[in-house]
C-alpha cells in the first residue's frame, strides 16, 4: 500500500551537479542540459572559495535549488537561474556577463531574484513588507522568480540548524507568513507543505516534537482499520470494472497544528479521520467513482464539493467528500485524475510541464497572472509597503465562496466576504455606492456574510459613498484597498474646503478674500512652500499644517496690513461650522459638543480640527497655545445629529432599560449605545449615548425620560 507520509526531504547526501544533469535528461533536450552544465561550470567559478554556515562549498546551495525545481520538471531556463541565483548578488559577477552567457532571460530572472534580498530597512515588519512588495512586482515581470525564490528559501529551510535560534525563528515566520502563503496561491502543494513543516519546526520547535510523538503513536493504532477500508474500496471498484489508484494519506502537521490552535479541537477530533484519495484516469470516472462510494459508505450530509466543475482558486481541482466509515470514525475522500493529481501537487508550475495548449493548464496559468495584475493594481493605491502587505495577506487565504449574480453568473469571493466585498467584485462603482442588498431576494445590510450558493443583488445610490466603517468588516484586498482610496481622496476634498473657509476668515481681518489675491504673491509663497498648487496649501492649513493667519499675512501686501485694527483678531469673524466637515473636523468624545453649546476649535497639526465645549476641561491653556485656538461658532440650523451622553439614575426594576430606551426612541433620537454603570442594589445607573440635533432636542429628550416613574436623577455627562 502506497503511503504518502511525512517526508521532510533529507539532504545529508549530498547532490552533485551529475545527478542533476541525471535528472534532467528524464524531460529535457540534451542542449538544454549542457548549457545547465556550463551554468553549473560559471557558478562554481564565481563562487570559489567562499562556504556556506555549515561548512561545505557554497555550490551546494544552488545546485540544490535547481534540484527543487527540477522535481517540478521546470524549464532549463528557470534551473539556470537557479544555479545562479547568488552569483550577482554574493560575487563580482555582473548581470551582464550572465547576459552574455546565457541570455537577457535568464539574466532577468536572476536579477530579479537578487533584487528581492538586497534591500535593507528600518524595521522588521516594514523590512518583510518591501520585501513581499519587490516580490510580488517581480512576479509580475515574470513567475518564474518567485518560483526560483521558492526554491532557494525552500534549500534554506532545510539547513536553518546551522543557524542562531533567533535568527532561525525569524526566517520561519517569514516563510510561514509570506513564502507559504504564495507557494500556495499558486498552488505549488509540494514546496508549500515542506515550507510549512520546515516553518513550523523552527517556530515551535516543542510543539512539533509532541505532535510527531502523537501521530506517530496513533498511526500504529489505525493501520489495521486503514488496511481494511482500503480493502473493501478496492474490492468494490474491481467488482464495478472501475481502476484507479487508492492512497491513504496523513495530514501534514502543521495543518493538523493549526486546525487543533483554530478550531480549539483536540488532537483526536483532528487526527481521527482516515483519508483516501483515488487516483483516475478520466473526468468521467470521478464522478462514477464518487457514486460506487456513496454507494459503499453513507456520505456525510452537506460534505460533498465538486472542485472540478468549480477549481479553487489556485487551479486545484479534486471532488471531495466525507464519508460515514464502518467504526464510527469519518473517511474523507478525494477523487481526481492524473493530471489533477499533477496539478495539485505542482499549481502554476504545471505550466511548464505539459507544454502543449493544455486548457485547464493555461487557465491556472492565466488565473495567476491576472491574480498578479490585481495586486499590482492594489499596489498602486496602497499608501506603503505595510498597507500592501496587509491587504494582500487576505487575499493569499485559499477559501473561497461562490455566489451568483442576478444575472446567473459566478463571482468567487473570499471566505468571509460580506455583500460590500460582492458589491466591489462586480465593480469599484457599485461598491462606492451601495447600500443595501437582496440575497436570495431577502433585504439584508451591508455587513452581512455570504455563503456559497446565494444570489446577490446590490441596491445601489447614486449619491451614496463608502464609509471607513466597512473597513471593520470588509475581507476582499479590493474592497478594502477601494474604501481606503475613496477615504484619502474624500480627506483632500475635506481638507480643500476646510482650509479655504480658514483662510478666507483669516483675510477677513485684512479686508482681503481668497478670490482677490495676486497671482504674483501667491506663486511666490507656493514656491517658498514647495508646493504645487493653491489646493495643496489650502489642504495644509484644513489639516492644521500651517497657520492660516501666517498664510493670509503672506498674502496681503504689506499696506494694505495698515486697514486692519490694532488686534488684528477682533475685525475676523468666527469661522463657521456645519458639522458636516468630514474626517477634517472632529468632534471632542471628552465634552461632546452639540448644536447649541458655545464651542472652541482646536487646530491639531495633521488631524484638522478638534471641536470642544467652551467650559471643557480638556482646554486649559499649556495644553493648547492660544494660536492654536479658533473662534468657531454654529451654523444656524444645522441639520446633523450628534452623539452626546447622558446619564439616568433608574430604580432597579424589571424593565426599566426598555422604558427608558422606548422614550428616547420616542423623541427621534438614536441609541447608539447603552452602559450599565453601577449597581448598589436599590439603583442602577445607564449611560446613553443618544443622538440629538442640538440642545433644544436633548432637552426635550431629557425632559420626557425624567418624567418617567423609576427615573431618579438625569443629567448630561462630560468627563
Ligand atoms: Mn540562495
Amino acid at each position: 500500500m502506497a503511503t504518502q507520509q511525512e517526508t521532510i526531504a533529507n539532504d545529508n547526501s549530498r547532490f552533485l551537479i551529475s545527478d542533476l544533469c541525471h535528472m534532467l535528461e528524464g524531460y529535457l533536450e540534451p542542449e538544454q542540459v549542457q548549457e545547465v552544465y556550463q551554468a553549473y561550470l560559471f557558478g562554481a567559478e564565481a563562487h570559489e572559495g567562499q562556504h556556506r554556515l555549515s561548512g561545505e562549498p557554497y555550490i551546494y546551495h544552488p545546485i540544490a535549488a535547481a534540484r527543487i525545481l527540477g522535481e517540478l520538471r521546470l524549464d532549463h531556463k528557470s534551473i539556470i537561474a537557479a544555479i545562479l541565483h547568488d552569483v550577482i548578488e554574493d560575487t563580482e559577477t555582473a548581470k551582464e556577463q550572465i547576459a552574455r552567457d546565457f541570455g537577457s532571460e535568464v539574466a532577468d530572472l536572476v536579477d530579479g531574484v537578487s533584487k528581492l534580498t538586497q534591500m535593507e530597512f528600518e524595521s522588521q515588519a516594514e523590512a518583510q513588507a518591501e520585501n513581499f512588495r519587490k516580490m510580488i512586482l517581480a512576479m509580475v515581470r515574470d513567475i518564474r522568480v518567485i518560483l526560483v525564490k521558492l526554491a532557494d528559501r525552500l534549500h534554506n529551510m532545510r539547513t536553518l540548524g546551522v543557524m542562531r535560534p533567533d535568527k532561525r525563528r525569524r526566517i520561519a515566520r517569514e516563510t510561514l507568513e509570506i513564502y507559504a502563503p504564495i507557494a500556495n496561491r499558486l498552488g505549488i502543494n509540494t514546496l508549500r507543505l515542506e515550507l510549512e513543516d520546515l516553518g513550523f519546526q523552527a517556530m515551535y520547535p516543542l510543539r512539533y516534537r509532541v505532535l510527531e510523538k502523537a501521530v506517530r503513536e496513533a498511526r500504529g493504532h489505525r493501520k489495521e482499520v486503514l488496511n481494511k477500508i482500503e480493502t473493501s474500496i478496492k474490492r468494490r471498484l474491481r467488482q464495478e470494472k472501475l481502476s484507479g489508484r487508492i492512497l491513504s494519506r496523513e495530514k501534514h502537521l502543521y495543518s493538523l497544528y493549526r486546525k487543533i490552535r483554530d478550531k480549539t479541537l483536540s488532537f483526536d477530533d483532528v487526527y481521527d479521520v482516515y483519508a483516501f484519495r483515488i487516483i483516475v484516469d478520466r473526468v468521467d470516472t470521478c464522478y462514477r467513482v464518487l457514486g460506487v462510494m456513496h454507494n459503499l459508505y453513507k456520505p456525510v450530509p452537506g460534505k460533498f464539493k465538486d472542485y472540478i466543475a468549480i477549481p479553487k482558486a489556485n487551479g486545484y481541482q479534486s471532488l471531495h467528500t466525507i464519508l460515514f466509515g464502518p467504526y464510527g470514525v469519518p473517511i474523507e475522500v478525494q477523487i481526481r485524475t492524473e493530471e489533477m493529481d499533477k496539478v495539485a501537487e505542482s499549481g502554476v508550475a504545471a505550466h511548464w510541464l505539459y507544454k502543449a495548449g493544455d486548457q485547464h493548464i493555461d487557465y491556472i496559468h492565466a488565473g495567476a497572472r491576472e491574480w498578479l495584475r490585481e495586486l499590482l493594481e492594489i499596489q498602486k493605491h496602497a499608501g506603503n509597503s505595510l498597507e500592501f502587505l496587509e491587504n494582500v495577506k487576505i487575499d493569499l487565504f485559499p477559501d473561497a465562496v461562490y455566489v451568483f449574480t442576478p444575472a446567473g453568473e459566478i463571482m468567487k469571493l473570499p471566505h468571509g466576504a460580506t455583500v460590500v466585498d460582492f458589491a466591489y467584485a462586480v465593480h469599484t462603482d457599485v461598491g462606492n455606492t451601495c447600500i443595501a442588498s437582496k440575497v436570495d431576494r431577502q433585504l439584508v445590510p451591508l455587513r452581512t456574510q455570504l455563503h456559497s450558493g446565494q444570489t446577490v443583488e446590490v441596491v445601489t445610490a447614486a449619491a451614496a459613498h463608502p464609509s471607513p466603517a466597512w473597513l471593520s468588516f470588509v475581507v476582499s484586498a479590493k474592497a478594502r484597498s477601494n474604501i481606503r482610496h475613496y477615504q484619502k481622496n474624500m480627506k483632500r476634498e475635506e481638507s480643500v474646503e476646510l482650509g479655504r473657509r480658514m483662510l478666507n476668515r483669516a483675510l477677513g481681518v485684512f479686508n482681503a478674500s481668497a478670490d482677490k489675491i495676486s497671482e504674483q504673491r501667491l506663486t511666490a509663497l507656493l514656491k517658498e512652500c514647495q508646493l504645487d498648487e493653491f489646493e495643496d496649501l489650502l489642504v495644509q492649513i484644513g489639516l492644521g499644517r500651517r497657520p492660516a493667519v501666517l498664510v493670509a499675512r503672506a498674502l496681503v501686501p504689506a499696506r494694505d496690513e495698515g486697514t486692519t485694527t490694532a488686534n488684528g483678531d477682533a475685525a475676523a469673524q468666527p469661522l463657521v461650522i456645519r458639522g458636516t466637515e468630514g474626517m477634517v473636523m472632529h468632534f471632542a468624545k471628552c465634552c461632546r459638543p452639540i448644536p447649541g453649546d458655545p464651542v472652541v476649535g482646536i487646530v491639531t497639526k495633521g488631524r484638522g480640527m478638534v471641536i470642544h465645549t467652551e467650559t471643557c476641561r480638556n482646554l486649559s491653556e499649556h495644553k493648547h497655545p492660544a494660536e492654536n485656538c479658533l473662534e468657531v461658532q454654529w451654523e444656524p440650523g444645522v441639520d446633523e445629529e450628534f452623539p452626546v451622553e447622558i446619564g439616568v439614575v433608574v430604580a432597579d426594576r424589571r424593565g426599566v432599560l426598555a422604558t427608558v430606551a422606548a422614550v428616547i426612541s420616542e423623541e427621534d433620537s438614536n441609541i447608539e449605545n447603552v452602559a450599565i454603570d453601577e449597581r448598589d442594589g436599590l439603583t442602577n445607573t445607564l449611560i446613553f449615548t443618544v443622538s440629538v440635533h442640538n440642545r433644544k432636542h436633548l432637552a426635550s429628550v431629557m425632559r420626557r425620560v425624567r418624567g418617567i416613574d423609576s427615573v431618579v436623577r438625569i443629567c448630561r455627562l462630560r468627563s
